[in-house]
């Protein structure tokens, strides 16, 4: 067994907190930490009391503490003002926080393709379709078909980029072969070639979750041509291991820490990310929206498109978009059949 195998299998069975999962990855020569980005815990003078106390404030990551007062700072945490300001002061020197010219934010634009899906209405609505270089998130009731549209997805990508591969991190363990190849027949594609494009991953835990998507990076490293990245389903994990008020700071803390690595992962290699997560019902709420995506606005914020699928009429399903940054909020049916996601 490999010395990664076998470090998998640790994290597996380890139960404890991120932090000691780390230690332990540094104590095997950094093997997946070496390019770790600068985490709040990694500011001089902040421990775990610290921490705790910027994360009950909301300040749970680099940028947040980067753009913050110093008052603000020492308000939430009991510091002095000069330990507050050498604190605010490191952290936007460990973050870039400058700026970009348009004609390079053009030139970034440029490289984006866009994944087309069998549903002429989904592409649509996505101006052409799934987009590399950002995180999609379909979110939705159980059974409105976000597995489905996953599945899809890393058979299209192949379809339209052909020797791309698919990262397909599984969560609940409702990755299936056999609708992989349903779907690559439904588009006339080899199914053995497409399933052995698309590397599977089952999280244990939501520690194991984050370590996947860390080493991503890995698996690009080495070769493996990754265009498309789904975690099926993002959130369902943390929300079993964190419940209670108690323990929400800490769960938003490592969600959005989860969500960075994906975005990075977007940037950095032009891939594109869908995420899936479950609508909690509140059936005691009688104003506003009567559904709200796990994770609240965390993941909402870092996602750059969001998509919010539910049950049509006579089986057909509705997608519709929500807050894209440069599209009108639309809606489209499509329906789920044999051959996979097509219009209705
Ligand atoms: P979610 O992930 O949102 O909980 P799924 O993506 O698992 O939901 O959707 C499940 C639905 O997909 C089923 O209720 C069924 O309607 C449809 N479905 C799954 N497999 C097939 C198939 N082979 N043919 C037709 N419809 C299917
Ligand atoms: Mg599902």
């Amino acid at each position: 067994m490999s010395k990664k195998a076998l470090l998998m299998e640790e994290v597996n069975e380890m139960n404890e907190s991120n932090e000691m999962v780390e230690d332990n990855l540094d104590a095997n020569e950094g093997l997946i930490v070496e390019k770790k980005t600068p985490m709040l815990s990694d500011l001089p003078g902040v421990g775990p009391a610290t921490m705790e106390k910027l994360a009950a404030a909301g300040y749970t990551d680099l940028i947040s503490v980067a753009v913050a007062s110093i008052g603000k700072i020492t308000d939430a945490t009991g510091m002095t003002d000069v330990a507050a300001r050498k604190l605010v002061q490191t952290a936007r020197a460990s973050v870039d926080m400058g700026f970009a010219s348009g004609d390079e934010l053009l030139k970034r634009r440029e490289r984006v393709l866009k994944i087309k899906i069998p549903s002429e209405e989904i592409n649509k609505l996505l101006d052409g379709g799934f987009e590399t270089g950002c995180i999609v998130e379909v979110f939705g009731q159980y059974g409105s078909s976000k597995t489905q549209i996953a599945h899809q997805l890393a058979v299209s990508v192949q379809k339209q980029f052909p020797g791309s591969e698919a990262v397909y991190i599984d969560t609940e363990n409702t990755f299936r072969p056999e609708r992989i190849k349903q779907m690559s027949e439904g588009l006339g594609m080899d199914s053995t070639e497409v399933l052995r494009n698309i590397k599977v991953a089952r999280a244990y835990n939501s520690d194991h979750q984050m370590l996947l998507a860390e080493m991503v990076e890995d698996l690009i490293k080495k070769g493996t041509n990754v265009r498309l990245v789904v975690v099926d389903s993002l959130t369902a994990l943390f929300r079993v291991e964190y419940v209670g008020r108690g323990t929400l700071a800490d769960r938003q803390q490592k969600l959005n820490r989860h969500m960075r690595t994906l975005s990075k992962l977007a940037d950095m290699h032009n891939v594109s990310i869908l995420v899936t997560n479950q609508v909690m019902s509140k059936p005691d709420q009688f104003f506003g929206d009567p559904t709200e995506a796990i994770g609240g606005h965390i993941v909402g914020h870092n996602s750059t498109f969001r998509i919010y699928v539910r049950k049509g009429k006579k089986g057909t399903r509705v997608a519709k978009l929500i807050d894209a940054p440069n599209l009108p909020d639309n809606e489209v049916t499509f329906q789920i059949t044999e051959q996979g996601v097509r219009d209705v």
